[in-house]
Formats: C-alpha cells, sequence, structure tokens
C-alpha cells in the first residue's frame, strides 16, 4: 500500500469550479421554466429517439461538470414530458410551486442528510416545523408524527407495518423481534378499488397481497361501508380518499366508527385527495377522516411540490418509532428530531425543505385555493367535454375525470390522437369493463385558456376519427 497516494484525477475533481457551470444550469433551467407551455406536451419522436446518445460506455477519464450539464440540456431536456405545464392531464401528477425551486437548489449544494439532528440541525428543524404544519393544514390528530418518505407507497407501507405491530403487539406477541411466523392472522379489509401500491404494500409488510377481504364499492369506487365485513382488533381496515381514476372519496365517518368499534387499526391512502382538508369547501368530502391511525398523502401531487415527497403520518407515535427504529452504538439521538426514527430510510436527502419551500410559497390559503381551483377547472373540463359529445362516467368531486367517446374503439383511438397532437397528454384505463380516458387536472398551472385550448384538440380530433373510421 502506498502511504499518501494521491490520485491525479482527483485532484483535478477537487479543483473544479463550477460556477459558470452552475450559471449555465441556471439559465437552462428558466428558459425551461419559461417556455414549457410552447412544448409539445409529449416529446416529438426524433427527440426520443436522440437518447440514443446516452447508451454509451462510462468513460474511463473524468468529464467535466460542463460538458456534462451540456449533454443533459441538449439532448434530455427535448426528451422531458411537459408535466410542469398546463395541459398534463395524465396520471396524478402536479408541477412545481415557483418557491419550491431556488430552494431546492440552494439545499441540493448543501446535500443534508435528516437522519439525526447531530447530522444537519436545520434539516431536523425544518421537519419538525413542516410536521406541525401538515398536521394543522389536514387537520389530523395533534400528536401525530410525520415521516418523511420517497412517495406514498413507502407511506402506506410505514402505515401498514406500524398497524401490524400495533395490533399484534397489543395482544402481547412480538412481530419486530420474532417475525410474523407464528403470530395470529391479521384480517386485512379494504375496498375493491384499492390502489394497487396498497397492495405492494401490503406484500411487502408480510401480509400477503391477496390474502385480504375486498369490500365491494358503489359506481364511483367507493367502498359500501354496510358491506364490511365483521372486524375484530387483529383487522387492518385500508379506506381511500380520492380514488386514482374517479377521485372518489370512501365514507371514512361510517368506516372509522365501525373500525374504531371494533379497535382495528385504519389507514388511509390519501395519495392525492387528502390535501382535500386543507379546504373546508371538501369538508363533506373528508369528514371522518381524522379519526383514522395512519395516513398516507404525496406532497409532488396535488401539493405541486417537487418529486420524490411522500408523507407518512401516525397518530401513534410510539409505535411508528417501534416499528422503523433501528440502534447502533454509534448512532446519536438526541431531543431535537432524528427523522430516521420515523421512515424506513436511515440517511435520505432533506426533502422536507421542498414541502417547507411549496407551503410557505403558497400559505394556508394558496394551499385551499389551488386545491379547490383543481377541483373547479376539472367540473369545467367535463362540462365542456359534454358538451362536445364526449361522456362524462364519473361525478366531478375532486380533480379527476373518467371520459369515454361513444365505443372502447373510439375511446382508445383519440387517445392516442389526443397523445400524439403534443397539445396535452392524458391516458386511458379501464372502468367497470369499458375502455376509459383519465383526466386529472392537477397542475396549478392549467388555466381555463388551457381547458379550451384542450376542448378544440378534442373537436378537432373526433372530426378526424369520424372521417376515418
Ligand atoms: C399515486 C398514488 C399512490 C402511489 O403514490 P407514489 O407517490 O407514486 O408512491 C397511491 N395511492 C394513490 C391513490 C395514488 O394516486
Amino acid at each position: 500500500m502506498s502511504i499518501k497516494f494521491t490520485s491525479d484525477i482527483m485532484e483535478i475533481i477537487r479543483k473544479q469550479q463550477i460556477e459558470t457551470t452552475l450559471n449555465k444550469a441556471k439559465k437552462y433551467a428558466w428558459e425551461y421554466i419559461s417556455n414549457i407551455d410552447e412544448r409539445h406536451v409529449y416529446p416529438h419522436e426524433s427527440d426520443r429517439a436522440n437518447l440514443s446518445i446516452f447508451d454509451e460506455t462510462l468513460n474511463k477519464e473524468p468529464q467535466s461538470p460542463d460538458e456534462i450539464l451540456e449533454m443533459l440540456n441538449t439532448y434530455g431536456s427535448p426528451a422531458t414530458v411537459a408535466q410542469t405545464g398546463g395541459r398534463y392531464f395524465g396520471f396524478v401528477c402536479g408541477a412545481i410551486i415557483p418557491s419550491a425551486i431556488p430552494s431546492k437548489w440552494l439545499a441540493d449544494a448543501w446535500d443534508q442528510n435528516p437522519a439525526m439532528f447531530v447530522l444537519s440541525p436545520i434539516a431536523s428543524k425544518i421537519e419538525s416545523v413542516v410536521e406541525k404544519w401538515i398536521i394543522d393544514l389536514l387537520k389530523l390528530p395533534d400528536k401525530s408524527s410525520v415521516g418523511y418518505v420517497s412517495g406514498s407507497s413507502t407511506a402506506s407501507f410505514v402505515g401498514i407495518c406500524t398497524g401490524r405491530n400495533y395490533l399484534l403487539s397489543r395482544k402481547g406477541f412480538n412481530p419486530i423481534e420474532n417475525g410474523l411466523a407464528d403470530m395470529p392472522k391479521i384480517k386485512v379489509v379494504l375496498g375493491a378499488d384499492a390502489h394497487s401500491t396498497i397492495y405492494k404494500a401490503l406484500s411487502m409488510a408480510g401480509l400477503g397481497s391477496e390474502n385480504v377481504i375486498k369490500v365491494p364499492v358503489d359506481d364511483q369506487g367507493r367502498m359500501i361501508a354496510s358491506e364490511m365485513p365483521e372486524l375484530d382488533d387483529l383487522t387492518l381496515v385500508i379506506a381511500q380518499a380520492g380514488h386514482v381514476s374517479s377521485g372518489a372519496f370512501d365514507p371514512f365517518k361510517e368506516i372509522c366508527e365501525k373500525a374504531q368499534a371494533s379497535n382495528a387499526w385504519i389507514h388511509i391512502d390519501g395519495a392525492f385527495g387528502l390535501w382535500a382538508r386543507a379546504d373546508t369547501r371538501f369538508d363533506e368530502l373528508t369528514q371522518g377522516i381524522e379519526l383514522a391511525d395512519s395516513w398516507s398523502v404525496d406532497g409532488h401531487k396535488t401539493l405541486n411540490a417537487p418529486y420524490d415527497n411522500g408523507i407518512a403520518i401516525c397518530k401513534h407515535t410510539q409505535p411508528l418509532i417501534d416499528s422503523m427504529q433501528m440502534t447502533g452504538s454509534y448512532i446519536i439521538t438526541s431531543d431535537n428530531r432524528d427523522g430516521m426514527m420515523y421512515t424506513p430510510e436511515m440517511s435520505r436527502r432533506a426533502r422536507a425543505i421542498d414541502l417547507w419551500s411549496t407551503l410557505k410559497g403558497l400559505g394556508q390559503k394558496g394551499v385551499a385555493d389551488m386545491i379547490y381551483e383543481m377541483h373547479s377547472k376539472a367540473a369545467y373540463f367535463a362540462m365542456k367535454l359534454s358538451e362536445n359529445g364526449v361522456e362524462i362516467l364519473n361525478d366531478i368531486c375532486f380533480n379527476q375525470i373518467i371520459a369515454k367517446y361513444q365505443t372502447d374503439q373510439k375511446t382508445i383511438a383519440l387517445i392516442e390522437a389526443l397523445q400524439k397532437s403534443g397539445v396535452m397528454w392524458l391516458g386511458g384505463a379501464k372502468w367497470k369493463g369499458q375502455e376509459i380516458i383519465r383526466i386529472s387536472v392537477c397542475s396549478f398551472r392549467t388555466t381555463y385558456d388551457d381547458i379550451d385550448l384542450c376542448i378544440n384538440e378534442f373537436i378537432k380530433q373526433i372530426n378526424i376519427l369520424e372521417k376515418h373510421i
């Protein structure tokens, strides 16, 4: 072994000055942000084909930050989907509130790890502050705790694991140390239209994705509470705030009251819908949601925070910590917040900073108005579609629209034509055995003019379709 080995390469990298490149990144980012609505919403085929430039073996020698950025900007930027603009309606995505971007960049340079207070006082502080803001905005029980995870998939996993451990521990078992092999069975009860990530979380939690009782749903995909099976104190009930296609909310009050009467654990998947709690105009939809034990919600969907912002909320702090905790002789915990106590991960980026800057940038009124605007725009979009011969299949209770155009075949053809147009992007799905168009209004950038533009494109593509079929 050579003593004091110094690599020439590392000498070069240590000396790299990135100020000019950072300024370029800023310039390219600003060009991107300010031209977002001029883009084809889905990238042109030629721009997608150009991505083959990335198929290279890793360079032997270091490449300069400037060259790397240039490549990303030249070939990457044109192959992005304009999700941060006003005419992307696919899946349930969401744009980025302006205040989040500069703060995120600064925090990227900090590269803090919020696992423990001792690793980053600022990240710990912001996690504590945002925890309180979220609990207040969503009107959840005061003492609830928040874990900052990657998305709702993980947030539901956290809620389900904590519930599982809580139910079993209460019966005198120790699933945390002993595993599930010799434990009594947990009865899992959910709506037949639960999101697929719930099944995934159940399988990761060792409960089995199909070892569940599916409660029938109504014409909107809502769980029918009166058809719930008998519950007991080893039951995990999973309800939903925001059906991924119809946007419908389960009847929480009925569900939670039944579950509470049997001492069951209730988890609510509110990936995009839980934000309805931030606006009193949705009180009827969310009534009783506060009675649950754990909730999952995304910052990166309807809140329009940057990606990688899932939020796990649990009413029972100690069971959450018991389920997520790890120990080691080098771990230094403190009286301040140690973020890893509430998440499956130890190290993570300080993603709560994104939530902090997004929430501050909107304020309480902004959050409420943004959510209500999304609803209002979805209602307008649906009204215009139905005036133009497109059938609306759901009640527009939140931000989601389910539509169809005459037949399955025409619906599929219309989706494809609209996607190709570049004017908008929306996806398809199946609903009650039919092919449907799914429209999710969840970008704060969407304007009524954007919707009018989309309606004109619908009319144009329908005309073309009718001439060709
Ligand atoms: C998007 C979504 C999820 C999954 O959330 P991720 O952030 O993508 O992990 C879960 N449930 C519902 C209802 C969703 O819309």
